[in-house]
């Protein structure tokens, strides 16, 4: 791969950025904004501010690209991206150059500067894309163990096939939505232990589950397989994924077709798309696979990302508290995989489409990625920051997801990703 000079640790910005921001020089991630007067626009993320990529385009900051005229003034990404990972990564190089600390372009161009710098608190985030497609793999191996021992039977916690493939489900897109959206609590059958028959109410069983979702910026004619090579071409980025989960409504309603209405009221992105390129400096190698994959799933090198995860929960009038830390390298298959796997079969893929990891547990019970893992499906309970104690989600409550990739004292964040649970409607 060509050198990404956007990812140098050593580069500075003229924009303040503090020690622990997200979004340093050498992030750069991309959004979809709306202030008070202005419809939804493209921007990118630096320290506390987020800089307006319509304002950049049109006041010839970005001439020489050879960008389509409007690229930025869009509800969503999805043509920009579709220019494909080179022109996305010229543009992030771009952008780079203009808020070096010795670049003066925009620096020292008063009127520029203050008006395509938006302070953050003063910007509402939207979904960074239209998603056509949303696919919920089940890739980790320590959740898929976990759920396993719980619902079925520890000794044969995984599934004959689950070392063979990445299992995945085809999930619901039109209900996906961006960090910040409440959502009520759903309704549904559920049959309790004590009971021959199912009931129909709010579920009691609500959990989160932390994950990360790939995006595609590139699309695929049916009948066309991925080879596993090519993967990287066809994803831009990632977000942070809650795909929130009612337990009870779930465990009655999936076999033999696996997840519907415990899964599809709502799942929860962090509205910042943090590049492919960005991450490229915490690569590493994911766990050991064996017994060993079919050729069309072998990758070699580092595959894996070093994120470390967490997620917190907090009451309606309390103060956030992490429930759980874990890492995305943790992931036994990995996006390439996913991707190769997904489309082997011709299944074909677009811009836009979102494809989630699947919930993130690590190998000790602090670093499980949901409820139902941390308190063993409602055996034990967390204590909140207010005292308070927890075995699913109550209404009022709001869940935040972290995470960010640290090295050579660079900090690449991906913002939050939240989410309150409102009372189930009447
Ligand atoms: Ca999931």
């Amino acid at each position: 791969m060509t050198k990404i000079k956007a990812n140098n640790p050593t580069l500075k910005s003229w924009v303040e950025v503090a020690r622990t921001s997200d979004f340093p020089i050498q992030n750069l991630p991309f959004g979809i904004f709306k202030t008070r007067y202005l419809s939804p626009v493209a921007g990118v993320a630096i320290g506390n501010y987020v800089l307006d990529l319509v304002y950049l385009h049109e006041h010839g900051y970005l001439d020489g690209l050879s960008l389509p005229a409007g690229m930025f003034h869009q509800q969503y990404l999805n043509d920009f991206f579709a220019l494909g990972r080179a022109k996305v990564r010229e543009v992030r190089e771009r952008i780079s150059e203009l808020l070096r600390h010795n670049n003066d372009e925009l620096k020292d161009h008063k009127a520029d500067r203050e008006l395509a710098l938006i302070p953050m608190n003063e910007v509402q985030m939207q979904l960074p894309v239209k998603i056509p497609n949303y696919t919920d793999f089940y890739s980790s191996e320590e959740h898929a163990t976990n759920v396993g021992s719980m619902f079925r039977d520890p000794k044969n916690a995984l599934l004959p096939n689950w070392k063979h493939l990445p299992v995945a489900y085809h999930g619901r897109a039109s209900s996906i939505v961006v960090s910040g959206t409440n959502l009520h609590r759903p309704k549904g059958q559920i049959k309790p232990i004590d009971s021959d028959q199912p009931i129909y109410g709010p579920s009691r069983k609500l959990d989160f589950e932390l994950e990360m979702a790939f995006i595609t910026c590139k699309e695929t004619k049916l009948g066309h397989p991925i080879h596993i090579h090519e993967a990287e071409e066809y994803i831009v980025g990632f977000v942070l994924f809650n795909d929130w989960s009612a337990r009870d409504i779930q465990q009655w309603e999936y076999v033999p077709l696996g997840p519907f209405l415990g899964k599809n009221f709502g799942s929860s992105i962090s509205p910042w798309v943090v590049t492919l390129d960005a991450l490229e400096p915490f690569r590493v190698q994911g766990p050991e696979q064996y017994p060993h994959v079919l050729p069309y799933l072998v990758t070699e090198g580092a595959k894996n990302f070093d994120i470390v995860l967490e997620a917190s929960m907090k009451a309606e009038q309390g103060e956030d508290a992490i429930v759980c830390r874990t890492n995305f390298k943790y992931m036994y298959w990995n996006i390439h995989q996913q991707l190769a796997h997904h489309t082997v079969n011709g299944c074909n893929i677009q811009v836009g489409d979102i494809y989630a990891s699947g919930t993130i547990s690590g190998p000790s019970p602090g670093s499980f990625g949901s409820l139902l893992e941390l308190t063993w499906n409602g055996q034990k309970t967390l204590h909140l920051a207010d005292g308070s104690e927890r075995t699913f989600i109550l209404d009022g409550d709001s869940i935040t997801l972290r995470g960010h990739a640290s090295k050579d004292g660079v900090r690449i964040g991906f913002g939050e990703c939240t989410g309150k649970i409102l009372p189930a409607l009447k």
